[in-house]
């Protein structure tokens, strides 16, 4: 499926660096390239063999001025990025002789990328399937070194093998189902309903296998996003300033992608914690007051975790409780702050009450329980696994959704087979699940779709 045009983008950042590197992809490459690369032997690029690193330069043949002194590599195709004929040009990494060798390119006849326009030929020209492509973005934006691997073993095509094996057992039951509609009359193998539900529902449990670390995996991905909240001087300024120093990596201040708050990123044990609104969590013991337990429940909808943090050397009072209902309507833990000083009653209580293991003790001021709560957060986040040792990670919202749904579809085929319904409709319940597993793997996704994911590329990849 070759796409028409010749593409190229630079595919470094856009900044000062060393090196930077212009792509070229599709039939054209070797002839954009050669109007404006000459390499120092005299010899054309097209003369060397397939992934030669070859040194050059560029020119603007237009006034034959020398642009840059380069190293230029074609591979050929199906070997490269895209599965199309490739050529890289690796310049100097300033803006300017980027920015003048991909307009040389354009004047050759390339065609300007679109965004993850070359991932997206890897894509439609077979090399990865979807969630490879996806994967691509993911170990870009990595937060976390957990996070990262995850990404890399998507890319490696591990979620790929796992959901075609799965689409092949589903397509199985449909075939033998369908040839016993087909063919009453011949000794195809009868197979009870017992039989066919048994099945469905053993393919459906490894999809429940692949959900059972979703939850993981969207973590490491996005990062938990937390709230700690409290009324004022319970500490959560400096609980939140412990979390800092504790913190293993860097801090980065960033404009959230989703809404126009500050957000102050950590990893803490190797778990990323977003941090919404400092400022507004600094201040936080105002929510309800100010703002009343619905609108602090508004605020907190999106929050994945919420930390309650309790003054225990001061007992509760009427506010504790306000903050207690609407941190239930979330994941929360509540913390026990000032163990330097007398907290047993309080912890006690709320052990009681909570269970223990939503309460913590912990002192802000001194450290002391800072380590257990990080100990519980990881907990939090890989469930009973701890490591990342094996298994397959859904970390994308899209495959979770999808199979959700393809879960769903299995279920009410199972649901058809103890029902003893024709065998008609089991079949169209498996056959809606398979289609949902191929939208993941990009087998069975309509177009608008695939715009979608890679529109939110950036140019050059
Ligand atoms: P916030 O208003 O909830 O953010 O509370 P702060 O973090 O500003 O703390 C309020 C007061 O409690 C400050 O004087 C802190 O020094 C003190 N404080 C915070 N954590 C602890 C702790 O673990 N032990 C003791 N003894 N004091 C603490």
């Amino acid at each position: 499926m070759m796409t028409e045009d010749t593409i190229s983008a630079v595919i470094t950042a856009l900044g000062q660096s060393a090196v930077g590197i212009v792509r070229i992809s599709g039939a054209d490459a070797l002839a954009v390239s050669g109007k404006l690369f000459r390499a120092a032997s005299g010899k054309s690029l097209a003369d060397y063999p397939s992934h030669k690193m070859v040194y050059g330069h560029i020119y603007d043949l237009r006034d034959n001025s020398l642009v840059d002194e380069v190293l230029a590599v074609y591979m050929a195709a199906p070997h490269s990025y895209t599965a199309e004929d490739v050529v890289e040009i690796q310049c100097h990494g300033g803006i300017q002789a980027l920015q003048k060798i991909l307009s040389l390119t354009y004047a050759a006849g390339a065609k300007p990328a679109e965004r993850g326009e070359f991932t997206k030929r890897a894509f439609l020209n077979g090399r990865i399937d979807l969630t490879q492509a996806e994967a691509v973005m993911d170990i870009i934006s990595s937060r976390s070194e957990a996070s990262l691997k995850l990404a890399a073993r998507q890319q490696n095509g591990e979620l790929a093998e796992a959901l075609h094996n799965l689409r092949r057992q589903l397509l199985d039951v449909v075939v033998h189902l369908e040839a016993v509609i087909d063919y009453p009359e011949e000794d195809i193998e009868e197979i009870t309903f017992g039989e066919v539900k048994k099945r469905i529902l053993e393919i459906g449990a490894g999809i429940s296998d692949l959900l059972s670390n979703a939850h993981t995996g969207r973590i490491l991905r996005e990062g938990l996003r937390t709230a700690i909240i409290g009324r004022p001087n319970v500490g959560k300024s400096s609980l939140l300033n412990a979390l800092l120093k504790e913190e293993r990596a860097i801090v980065s201040e960033y404009a959230g992608t989703t809404r126009d708050v500050i957000e102050e990123q950590l990893l803490i044990d190797g778990v990323p914690l977003v941090l919404s609104d400092t400022a507004g969590i600094r201040k936080s013991g105002d929510y309800v007051e100010q703002l009343g337990v619905q609108k602090t429940r508004d605020l907190l909808k999106d929050t994945g975790l919420v930390v309650c943090v309790v003054d225990g050397s001061e007992g509760l009072t009427a506010e504790d409780e306000e903050i207690f209902q609407a941190a239930a309507t979330r994941p929360y833990v509540i913390i026990v702050n000032k163990s330097d000083l007398n907290v047993a009653a309080t912890f006690d209580i709320l052990k009681q009450r909570f269970g223990a293991d939503k309460v913590m003790t912990l002192s802000a001021k001194t450290g002391a329980g800072m380590d257990e709560f990080s100990a519980w957060l990881k907990g939090y986040v890989y469930g009973d696994k701890e490591t990342l040792s094996g298994g397959i990670y859904v970390q994308n919202a899209r495959h979770e959704e999808l199979l959700r749904q393809a879960l769903h579809a299995l279920k009410e085929a199972g649901q058809a087979a103890s029902d003893g319904m024709p065998y008609d409709c089991i079949i169209i319940d498996v056959r809606r699940a398979i289609d949902l597993l191929g939208e993941i793997t990009g087998d069975t996704v309509p177009d608008e779709i695939i715009n979608e994911i890679f529109s939110r590329f950036c140019i050059g990849k």
